[in-house]
């Protein structure tokens, strides 16, 4: 049995899992997008965004493109060209969480998830989905559901450290919304993720960008095709 877990009926044990460190990795990566000029981190205003039906210009800058990709997350509810896509946010909560004796040698999965932190003896659990309409104010209702759910997962007591909440870029059919507007040639969407970011947006940046490069079709499950006929124009 693993040190400080609940586990009465025993359990099941994936191999070759793991976690990654998603604010180290975006970090690293932002500082080699600007130490090699490839990113400029600002606020993007799709105002200054002007067409002459083949390639594009963004005023701040000068710069000239023959793409520009909407990645904005769940912000892509306020990008003026894709308010017709059926994007809802969806709010999130996870824990840290100090539970001193409990095992770090694996990622725990029982109603929430346990993922052993950097800190050795500390965890992050996870997570909540809330629709809107979201309380202005974060409450204690996650703190309360996400510690209800660790408890079960471990006998042993545990110190809540701080509550992190993220949006998630939600659809109907619960895929992705990945391709080119219905109108505007230049423009394309890479977005929708869910609660499913992580795992899936390194395969589909390299499907999108292969796609607007004619090298392959994009997938018909994230073709954001799917839903051309809400476009309000066709
Ligand atoms: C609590 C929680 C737990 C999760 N757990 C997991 C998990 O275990 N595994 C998993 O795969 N996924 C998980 N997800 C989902 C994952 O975080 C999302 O699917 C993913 O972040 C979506 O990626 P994105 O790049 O589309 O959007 P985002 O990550 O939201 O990134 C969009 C970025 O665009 C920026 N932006 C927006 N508008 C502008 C603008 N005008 N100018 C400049 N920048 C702009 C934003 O600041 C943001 O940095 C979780 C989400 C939450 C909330």
């Amino acid at each position: 049995a693993l040190p400080g877990l609940v586990a009465p009926f025993g359990g099941a044990w994936l191999r070759g899992g793991g976690h990654l460190r998603v604010a180290a990795l975006l970090a690293a990566l932002a500082r080699q997008g600007k130490a090699e000029g490839w990113l400029r981190e600002e606020t993007f205003t799709w105002e200054h965004v002007v067409s002459d039906g083949t390639s594009v210009t963004y005023a701040p800058g000068g710069l000239r493109a023959r793409h520009v990709v909407c990645c904005q997350g769940a912000a892509a509810l306020a990008c003026p060209h894709f308010a017709w896509l059926p994007l809802t946010p969806n709010q999130g909560a996870v824990l840290d969480v100090a539970v001193p004796g409990l095992s770090t040698a694996q990622v725990l999965n029982r109603g929430a998830y346990v993922v052993p932190g950097v800190v050795p003896g500390q965890f992050r659990v996870g997570a909540t989905y809330r629709w809107p309409p979201f309380a202005p104010e974060p409450g204690d209702a996650d703190q309360r559901e996400l510690a209800g759910r660790l408890a079960g997962v471990t006998a042993l007591p545990f110190e809540v450290l701080s509550e992190q909440r993220g949006v998630r870029p939600a659809v109907r059919d619960r895929r992705p919304l990945l391709g080119r507007h219905p109108a505007l040639p230049w423009l394309s969407l890479f977005g929708g993720f869910g609660s499913k970011g992580v795992s899936l947006a390194p395969r589909l940046a390299l499907l999108l960008a292969d796609y607007l490069d004619n090298r392959c079709e994009l997938w018909p499950d994230v073709n954001l095709a799917r839903y051309y006929k809400l476009y309000p124009a066709s």
